[in-house]
């Protein structure tokens, strides 16, 4: 977009600026590849200008002092101003990262229940614990008090969810931040800055610096004045932003990929509707945004004995997909993100062929059409059949919209295939046994287990993973206590001399 004026998408000590470099980035849209907005590309200067201003607000500023029914206010005022701006944040998320509008709105919906959900944690929790120390000349008690400074690194699949789920609790808990969003979507998380400014949130606690993982990120991870650390992101990046923290014994967060187990049993198809729930829950699992989610059930484990069947219907939908521009009445599920994954996306495709499976559906770039530009990075939803534990496509994270199908005979045949990842992050099984769904969701190694359904969570319920997938928990109880410090306060009310040293 020749002559677009750069927006100011640096936000340092309550201040909007311009990269100390001035360079820019162009933000693309993934349905046509052409740029839409123009924001700041920061480096480690603009990181570090950020980490600094952080530090003071929270050394010097009223944030981390102020009392928690307050701060739950503001939060509380932060989910009104986004159902204010839901149709606008859905819509900017929306062409942002190639979902669709309507996908865009439930991510706004989830956005303000995530504020929500941490401001009536902080206001119900009471004061700090009370402990017995045996004697009435001790008072004990432990608290809890804010990290300090975090800094917060996001992906781009959901940028404005993901981002809430760090900023809501650190900001319950009286942290101040910096956010460094994917560079690729920083648009919402951008617009979520301004909103915590609207709301009241004083100067200084909230920071965002735009810009490459490369510079920002790996400075944002080891700059000496951070507290914590928490990322959310692939494998390879997480792992070394968590070296750079450990380095500096910084507390650390890791939300990293998966590669997740959608199980199904024979006695689940046992009738029509159970058959097609399955059948409608596995396409959803694999192909919503088009696989470009953490939680994806990218590896369909179905009992032999329907394996046909149900591998044939579930074929069938996912080539009736409605495949296009997100902001299109009518489509289902938008474009890949960016050449780059739907690059990486093909080549998972061709070495899954190369390794003998057996391609029903997709497989290909999909003609372009009145919703589906030539230039947008659409890929059509892909099952892969007769696939086993040893391709590389059913043990790596592909991202990008690929089922593969593998069989078992028994219970114990499908929980190894289940757990037979090096992540950990969600899986589901689907049976019509309640005493085989409770014995298999307790031996899966994931850190969310759904029973007959796939996808959804509760912001009071942790999330997070087991293996690969991380380290640490977002949401729930666990979510907010990842941004706080546990202190003892041991007051003796009678003191006097020990006398361990004769003096
Ligand atoms: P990515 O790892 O490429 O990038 C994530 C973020 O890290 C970006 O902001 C990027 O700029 C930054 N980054 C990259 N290299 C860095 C470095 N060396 N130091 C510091 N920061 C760096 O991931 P992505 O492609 O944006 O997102 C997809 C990945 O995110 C997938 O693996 C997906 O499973 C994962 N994810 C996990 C969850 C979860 O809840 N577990 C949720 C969403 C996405």
């Amino acid at each position: 977009m020749a002559g677009q004026q750069a927006e100011q998408t640096i936000h340092v000590g309550g201040e909007w600026r311009d990269a100390v470099s001035r360079a820019t980035r162009e933000i693309l849209d993934p349905a046509d590849a052409k740029p839409f907005a123009v924001v700041a590309e920061g480096d480690e200067r603009d990181a570090d200008a950020a980490v600094e201003a952080a530090r003071r607000a929270f050394d010097e500023g009223p944030w981390p002092r102020t009392p928690t029914a307050d701060r739950a206010a503001l939060l509380r005022r932060v989910a009104d101003l986004l159902v204010r701006d839901r149709e606008e944040l859905g819509l900017l998320e929306s062409r942002d990262a190639g979902k669709t509008v309507e996908e865009g709105r439930v991510d706004i919906d989830c956005v303000a229940d995530a504020f929500r959900y941490f401001a009536d944690l902080v206001v119900g929790e009471g004061g700090g614990r009370v402990v017995d120390a045996g004697t009435d000349e001790v008072h004990s008690v432990v608290v809890h008090e804010p990290v300090g400074v975090c800094t917060m690194i996001t992906p781009w699949n959901y940028p404005l969810l993901q981002a809430s789920w760090k900023i809501a609790p650190a900001l319950a808990a009286g942290n101040t931040f910096v956010v460094k969003p994917s560079e690729i979507t920083p648009l919402t998380t951008v617009a979520l800055i301004r909103l915590l400014a609207e709301a009241g949130l004083p100067a200084g606690v909230a920071n965002i610096v735009t810009g490459p993982g490369q510079s920002v990120g790996a400075r944002l991870a080891e700059h000496p004045g951070v507290d914590l650390v928490s990322f959310t992101g692939g494998l390879v990046s997480g792992t070394k932003v968590g070296q750079a923290a450990a380095a500096g014994v910084k507390k650390v967060a890791l939300e990293l990929g998966g590669k997740n187990p959608n199980v199904v049993f024979a006695d689940a198809c046992a009738t029509e509707e159970g058959f097609d729930t399955a059948v409608d829950q596995a396409l959803n699992a694999a192909f919503i945004h088009s696989g470009q989610v953490c939680s994806a059930g990218s590896r369909l484990i179905v009992e032999e004995s329907v394996r046909e069947r149900f591998v044939a219907e579930l074929a069938r939908r996912a080539a009736r997909i409605r495949l296009g521009r997100g902001t299109e009445d009518g489509v289902e599920c938008g474009p890949l993100v960016s050449e780059q994954q739907r690059e990486k996306t093909e080549a998972y495709v061709a070495s899954a062929l190369a390794e003998g499976a057996v391609l029903r559906s997709g497989g290909k770039r999909p003609e372009p059409s009145d919703v589906r530009p030539a230039a947008g990075y659409f890929y059509e939803p892909t099952v892969l059949d007769q696939c086993h534990r040893d391709m590389k496509v059913v043990r790596e994270e592909v991202f990008g919209p690929v089922l593969t199908v593998e069989t078992f005979r028994t219970e114990d045949e499908a929980v190894a295939l289940a757990n037979d990842t090096e992540y950990g992050l969600a899986g589901a099984v689907w049976t019509a046994d309640a005493g085989r769904a409770r014995r298999v969701a307790g031996r899966l190694r994931h850190g969310t287990v759904w029973i007959n359904d796939f996808h959804p969570y509760l912001p009071q319920a942790e999330w997070g993973g087991f293996g690969k997938s991380g380290v640490g928990r977002e949401l729930g109880p666990a979510g907010l206590a990842e941004y706080r410090e546990t202190k003892h306060v041991y007051q003796n009310l009678a003191p006097k001399p020990v006398r361990w040293f004769a003096g």
